[in-house]
């Protein structure tokens, strides 16, 4: 079987060079290796994802000299597949509703942090530092009928017992250098949201069930998502779904040596384009010349 391989860009923003070095990289893998390239569009996010930054991706990606196959799959047209995913956690047992609002959930850190250091993930946000796993049967079926937003967090707990001494195979290097077989730790995350009442998914739960649903067996991405990788094996054991290898990217930086964000203009394909800069030099800038 052909290897697979996938770009996935959230259609937030138009995209810069960081995203050109990564489907490029994708693009020339899937080359190399006579493997499938995928287009996966990540839009479940519809507060921020607009129909013309996905229609700016199509453009800026084929401008690129990039092909993928066809058809395109949106995760928003999707939905069906991720309540699936958290039907099984939730029949596993590994599931509960948490139902503090973002501003209270900042002040419980707060109060906790007046007593000294509390955890944060890998990203730098603090763990989840409510008790809502420990609420009763009947106040959680008071509080879903009272009409309360939820969100469905995972028992990181119980789901390392399930799932303990996990690892991946790491064909690129993490932040540290980190490469071959890398022990995952996902409870260096806490209890990740995987879903919420408004919106069945995440981003964790909804990148590894696509990714397996399409078959993909080498993911190539930015450290960026590196450590989140351990999430990521955790959901794969738990929903019984293949392992792919993983190939992660050094980022594209600014001349500050920061990373690039959406809005970086001077790092825009799209302004590059525009004052003349060819795709062979795109290729150039991020060394792939
Ligand atoms: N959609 C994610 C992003 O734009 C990438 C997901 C992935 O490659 O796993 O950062």
């Amino acid at each position: 079987m052909p290897p697979v391989f996938r770009f996935a860009p959230s259609p937030n923003g138009f995209l810069h060079l960081g995203h050109a070095y990564s489907a490029l990289l994708n693009f020339d893998r899937a080359r190399q290796t006579g493997g499938r390239l995928l287009l996966r569009i990540e839009d479940i996010d519809a507060a921020r994802c607009r129909p013309d930054y996905e229609t700016a991706i199509y453009e800026d990606l084929a401008w690129l000299g990039i092909a993928w196959e066809t058809p395109v799959r949106r995760q928003s047209e999707h939905l069906a597949d991720y309540h699936a995913a958290l039907e099984k956690l939730s029949a596993l047992r590994l599931l509960y509703p948490a139902f503090e609002s973002r501003a209270e959930i900042a002040k419980l850190v707060a109060a906790r942090e007046a007593g000294g250091p509390w955890p944060r993930d890998p990203d730098g946000a603090p763990l989840y530092p409510g008790d809502a796993k420990s609420l009763s049967a009947d106040e959680r079926t008071r509080l879903i009928a009272s009409g309360v937003p939820y969100a469905l967090r995972l028992d990181m707990a119980a789901a390392c017992r399930r799932a303990a001494g996990l690892s991946w195979n790491e064909l690129g290097e993490g932040p540290d250098g980190e490469r071959g077989i890398v022990p995952a730790r996902p409870e260096a995350w806490g209890d990740v949201i995987l879903g919420r009442k408004e919106t069945p998914t995440s981003y964790h739960l909804s990148v590894v069930v696509d990714d397996a649903l399409q078959g993909v067996s080498e993911i190539v991405r930015g450290q960026d998502l590196f450590y989140a990788t351990s999430v990521h094996r955790l959901l794969q054991v738990l929903l019984g779904l293949p392992e792919p290898a993983y190939r992660h990217h050094r980022l594209i930086r600014d001349e500050a040596g920061r990373k690039l964000s959406k809005s970086s203009r001077s790092t825009g394909l799209r302004e590059l384009r525009a004052a003349g800069v060819t795709p062979a030099v795109i290729r150039q800038l991020v060394g792939l010349g």
